[in-house]
């Protein structure tokens, strides 16, 4: 192991997309740091359910889906709205 070379370093750092915009601010900004420092930073937005907080790593017991492809909500949080329609209900 020879520490006379500088290698390039890489941290990764995962934040949830359900994270406050101020924690999303200061992220990026430690981000623009370490660049300076000469470490490159791999920012990795996790897809997170706003309501239980699974993942796509870690999907809730029973197992579940994203409800839509924008919304960070799955289908055990979601509401049983998705019936078919009809008139009356
Ligand atoms: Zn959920
Ligand atoms: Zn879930």
């Amino acid at each position: 192991m020879s520490l006379n070379e500088t290698e390039p370093v890489t941290v990764g750092i995962t934040v949830p997309s359900i994270a406050p915009q101020d924690l999303l601010d200061r992220v990026t900004a430690m981000a623009d740091d370490l660049a300076a420092a000469g470490i490159s930073v791999e920012l990795d937005v996790i897809r997170t359910c706003r309501s239980c907080g699974c993942t796509d790593d870690r999907a809730c017991f029973l197992g579940c889906t994203w409800v839509s492809e924008t919304e960070d909500l799955c289908t055990s949080c979601a509401p049983a709205s998705s019936t078919p329609a009809s008139d009356h209900g």
